[in-house]
């Protein structure tokens, strides 16, 4: 294929979970609400269906959806940038900080897409290994990445890091990205560390359930979002994904419903997926990181997947694999366990 960059020929490519199109299957493998989002999200979706919205460009800054998670957050509406999903951010923050042969590091194992941010920016990727109780190791031991990913609460373990290790891994670090796709899961996060140096990212897809709808945002001081401003798409966010976000960012009452129900069946699924003798790592995200040390982890995500359950099945190099399971409502959290005791 001739003109193609070398750098992209030789990368396999980002392999996102498995999306099935036909609704038979029970699906925990990707973080998804197992809730609906906000009534409030469709009715803003329902006031912007009209001919004269969709006609129209869409606010490139997102300035009406700005203001409103301003005052939420309590944030200053110039410190947020708008994204189509956070990976959209992390494309951004990648393109914005990380030149041709710079260097990105994250620690491992941890989210899989910043190896692939490294590659298609040509970019050098290095890896640093959490220690046996998911901490980082101290000092850290890269000083010189143009940028570094901490993701917090992290996938697949579901564990956090102190926000007082996170504020000194930000002055050993030269640019942080402090990826919460999790952290309204969690018991406390990192907003307040948004800075020149650190960049907060928060999606959508999890605890707001609008990962159909595409929305992400980053929080960092102001001349630094002037800055990621240059770099994105001028309408990277269209007009239903930012009226269904304020809507959803909007109904705080909800988000606080869903999250006590989601973490109260976490709690009783990884009670339950100990006693059928998983090692349960204790989570602070909506997934449960679930390992056995008496038989292989892949037939177990394979029968599952027979009897129509969906869970993720990791392997990282250097540290083994282990079954991420998502929480579900419990009726679901009932058919997988039910299903596992036939299994096993
Ligand atoms: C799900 C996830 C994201 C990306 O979410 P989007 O759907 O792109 O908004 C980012 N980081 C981590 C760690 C995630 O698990």
């Amino acid at each position: 294929m001739p003109g193609i960059r070398d750098t992209i020929r030789g990368m396999a490519g980002y392999v996102p979970g498995e999306q099935p199109r036909d609704g038979e299957y029970l699906k925990l493998n990707t973080n998804e609400s197992p809730y609906p989002p906000s009534p409030r999200v469709f009715e803003a979706i329902r006031e912007h269906l009209t001919g004269d919205r969709l006609r129209k460009y869409p606010e490139p800054m997102g300035n009406t959806f700005r203001q409103a998670a301003g005052r939420v957050l309590g944030v200053d509406p110039d410190s947020i940038l708008i994204g189509n999903g956070s990976d959209d951010i992390l494309t951004i923050l990648t393109r914005t900080y990380v030149p041709e042969g710079g260097l990105i590091v994250s620690p491992t194992p941890s989210y899989i897409l910043y190896e692939s941010l490294a590659k298609i920016q040509g970019a050098r990727f290095r890896t640093v290994p959490f220690t046996s109780d998911w901490q980082l190791p101290d000092p850290w031991p890269v000083k010189d990445a143009d940028l570094t990913f901490l993701p917090n609460p992290n996938s697949p373990s579901g564990t956090c890091i102190p926000l007082d290790r996170v504020k000194r891994l930000a002055e050993e670090v030269g640019t942080l990205v402090l990826d919460e796709a999790y952290a309204d899961f969690a018991e406390e996060n990192g907003l307040r560390l948004a800075s020149k140096n650190v960049i907060v990212t928060r999606t959508f897809s999890k605890s707001y359930a609008l990962a159909g709808i595409r929305f992400g945002i980053a929080i960092a001081d102001p001349a630094v979002i002037h800055e990621l401003l240059k770099v994105k798409d001028s309408y990277n966010c269209d007009v239903l994904s930012l009226a269904a976000a304020t809507g959803a960012i909007q109904d705080q009452a909800y988000l606080a419903e869903c999250r006590t129900k989601i973490l109260a069946t976490r709690t009783r699924m990884a009670t339950a997926l100990a006693g059928l003798g998983f090692a349960v790592t204790p989570s602070q995200a909506n997934f449960l990181w679930a390992r056995r040390s008496d038989r292989p982890a892949k037939p177990i995500y394979e029968a599952l997947k027979e009897r129509k359950i969906l869970i993720r099945y990791m392997n990282y190099a250097g540290y083994g694999d282990g079954l991420r399971i998502s929480v579900g409502t419990d009726a679901e959290a009932d058919r997988l366990l039910e299903t596992l005791r036939a299994i096993l």
